[in-house]
């Protein structure tokens, strides 16, 4: 991802800054057992070695995983009796082996704080939001490749926190000037030593509710960052339940609305950007702002109007035989699709139709915010996968339903005519058919290219 992290490293000065074994990991009793083994797992588990903790203290724990040293967590607790417990963010820290395990005394830490014990002179932003995480953490790297030689983008998105610590205290990179996070809210959840210059939130709106106990719970977890911002936080008027829920908390010094409308962003002609959709002009002016607030120079904003989009996100593939396609595969809540139905709505040519593709797999959303949609004359509305009924169900659109989403692109060929618009942007997950959004995305890219030889 980050043309800056891109870089070979091939000859560091001898003083670079090292982590020698610093004294929370030191702290940190044996035998560890790593839970969860994705990207962030094994990352946490590379940095730990480089810190100089023993191999063989070091187990892993992953109830889908073949080569995890454990598949069952009660064979974990029992066998191996780890007195450490790194847990990733896909594992819900309230499952009760692991409410247990910490009320035993058992250390619960996660990748992040690993990595935060490594940090010394870096300064660092984190975002956090339902939606609009990547896209604004992205317009920040596209700003940040425009001045930094050293600067580190990652988190939830792209490269884990670790790999970055790891990558320093191995001396294959220098030490960043400026690290930019994408925080999910459970990395939120276990974050011990985490400490941001800045911090954003993008959005608030309902998400993951199959993980946490109310709104209100998942709602109050992403604000947490305002606990370990030490300057300002910044919050995207524009931000759904986000202006509300700021002002159920009271007013804080260190908490600023930002507005594309905003005078002091008047000058940096952000209507210019690249990045289409009015929800993307309230992350430039998020972005932006941010950039403003840490002193970045004026070329970080050029790079920030210069960035195009990300893959899967509103993003606009052309026109194949006159019929624009655009791929938002990466929408999985309710306000993402009506956002970008929206913004095709908008754009769509005089006396074109929109077919917008619906469905996936449920995850409990409140489909039934979609009934506004019913309004427009010129949508027409497809549904297909798993959850095609509910969702139908719930929203009252009408419309066909497939079973899969390779009989409704074969439907909606059929019918596309010159000045139409096909938009992909099911709410539902991608994986009742697909193994991710990207998957389910490339799958539609492939799909509208054979549609051009058909
Ligand atoms: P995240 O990383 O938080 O999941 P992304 O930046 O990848 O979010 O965007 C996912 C989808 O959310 C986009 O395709 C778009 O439909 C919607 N979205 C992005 N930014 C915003 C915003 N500022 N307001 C509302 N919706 C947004």
């Amino acid at each position: 991802m980050l043309d800056v992290q891109k870089k070979k490293w091939a000859k560091l000065p001898p003083d670079t800054t090292i982590c020698q074994m610093n004294q929370y990991i030191k702290n940190l009793k044996s035998p560890i057992a790593i839970v969860g083994m994705g990207k962030s797992g094994e990352a946490a588990k590379r940095l730990l070695i480089a810190c100089g903790v023993q191999p063989d203290s070091i187990k892993t724990f992953d109830g889908k995983l073949e080569s995890a040293d454990y598949r069952d967590h009660n064979k974990l607790m029992s066998d191996l009796k780890p007195q450490t417990l790194v847990v990733s963010p896909g594992v819900p820290l309230a499952s009760p082996w692991i409410q247990e395990a910490q009320n035993n005394g058992v250390k619960i830490t996660s990748e992040i704080s690993l990595a935060c014990s490594c940090i010394t002179s870096e300064k660092l932003i984190g975002v956090t939001g339902s939606v609009g995480k990547s896209t604004t953490v992205s317009l920040l790297q596209a700003g940040l490749e425009a001045f930094s030689k050293t600067g580190f983008v990652g988190g939830n998105l792209g490269i884990p926190f670790a790999s970055y610590a790891a990558d320093v205290v191995e001396k294959k990179r220098p030490t960043a000037d400026w690290i930019v996070l994408e925080l999910s809210s459970y990395q939120l959840e276990n974050c011990e030593g985490l400490n941001l210059d800045f911090s954003a939130i993008t959005y608030f709106t309902s998400n993951h509710l199959e993980r946490y106990e109310s709104l209100e719970h998942y709602y109050q977890t992403k604000w947490n960052i305002l606990g370990i911002t030490k300057h300002k936080m910044l919050l995207n008027s524009e931000g759904g339940d986000l202006i509300e829920y700021s002002k159920s908390k009271g007013h804080n010094e260190q908490v600023r609305v930002i507005s594309k409308g905003d005078r002091n962003l008047q000058t940096l002609n952000l209507q210019k950007a690249q990045l289409i959709g009015q929800h993307n002009q309230d992350n430039i002016a998020l972005a932006s702002a941010l950039a403003m607030d840490a002193h970045w120079p004026d070329s970080a904003i050029e790079g920030m109007k210069n960035f195009k989009g990300l893959s899967h996100r509103l993003e606009n593939l052309g026109h194949v035989k006159g019929v624009r396609f655009i791929n938002d595969s990466k929408a999985t809540a309710m306000d993402s699709v009506l956002i970008a139905t929206t913004a095709a709505i908008d754009t769509l040519s005089p006396g074109g139709k929109l077919y917008l593709l619906l469905g996936g797999r449920d995850k409990n959303l409140p489909w039934e915010q979609l009934s506004v949609l019913a309004r427009f004359q010129d949508v027409e509305f497809i549904f297909f996968g798993e959850c095609r009924s509910i969702a139908q169900e719930k929203s009252h659109l009408p419309g066909e339903s497939h079973a899969k989403l390779s009989e409704a692109l074969s439907s909606v060929f059929s019918k596309a005519r010159s000045q139409d618009t096909v938009l992909l942007s099911p709410g539902g997950t991608s994986l009742d058919e697909f193994k991710s959004f990207e998957d389910r995305g490339d799958f539609f890219k492939k799909k509208v290219a054979e549609f051009a030889t058909l």
